[in-house]
């Protein structure tokens, strides 16, 4: 956008000028880099330049016209720029969730912007925290170590430090871990779900619960939001407390995670 933004000054400009120099000339720089990018061949298309994009009297408005050239800029942004980007996006997401080592889809199975709507929500400074643990799982399916003061994001342990259990990944804290069981029946009181039977839901009608499929689903009862965000964000603390604070040696965890086979860790 700032090369967009240099082409749709004045001729005379001194910004202009220099982007046109450097356009002619072929050298390396910061110009030939960002055409190589616009240009890339796993794009649908190329990026057009913004000038290719103006009708002949688009192009008069932009010599002397402040509040023109800003429209003008906007609509390239939206019509050109974006959609191209969101393709190659989507495109990549694809490809990787295909990968078996990546596990993502479990949990979010597209990609998606956030909701501008989750600014007008007053869930209050631990929520807003925990919201971190929670994103950072539903997007990679992993322990979200890092949001706790760790250095990694382990798809599995080979011990769970709360219960024993042996080969554990996020399913296992949040619906199978008896040391979590408190914190389940917190979040059932707050969704009005039964728990009297001492069994949690199903993993495929809580990953529901807890993950959905959208992020607005978060806003829709702001309380219920809160209490998804709650449960996973407390699990994960939790465990963190144990694998980060208190020391455990994590790098012999995740060495013995390692050496397991894919299928005997994956959900
Ligand atoms: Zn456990």
């Amino acid at each position: 956008m700032l090369r967009a933004r240099g082409m749709l000054m004045p001729s005379s400009h001194p910004a202009r000028s220099m982007l046109g120099v450097a356009t002619v000339s072929g050298i390396p720089c910061w110009n030939s880099a960002v055409l190589d990018i616009q240009h890339r061949v796993d794009f649908t298309s190329p990026i057009p330049c913004i000038l290719e994009t103006l009708r002949e009297d688009e192009l008069a408005d932009i010599l002397a016209n402040k509040a023109a050239r800003k429209y003008f800029l906007r609509r390239y942004r939206r019509n050109h720029v974006v959609p191209i980007m969101q393709a190659y996006d989507e495109e990549a997401f694809a490809k990787a969730a295909t990968k078996h080592e990546w596990p993502y889809v479990e949990f979010q199975p597209s990609p998606e912007c956030l909701p501008a709507v989750l600014l007008e929500l007053d869930w209050g400074t631990e929520t807003w925290y925990f919201y971190r643990a929670w994103a950072v799982t539903r997007v990679l399916g992993r322990l979200p170590l890092t949001v706790f003061g760790g250095d990694d994001t382990p798809s599995s342990l080979c011990t769970c430090p709360l219960c024993g259990l042996n080969t554990v990944d996020v399913v296992h804290f949040l619906h199978a871990c008896p040391a979590t069981w408190d914190l389940y029946t917190e979040f059932c009181i707050s969704m009005g779900i039964d728990f009297s039977s001492g069994q949690r839901l199903r993993w495929t009608r809580l990953r529901l619960e807890l993950f959905a499929d959208r992020v607005g689903f978060l806003s829709t009862v702001a309380v219920e939001g809160a209490a998804r965000i709650g449960y996973v964000g407390k699990v994960m603390q939790r465990v963190a407390k144990l694998l980060v604070v208190a020391g455990h040696d994590i790098d012999e965890l995740l060495a013995a995670a390692a050496a397991a086979t894919p299928e005997a860790v994956l959900p």
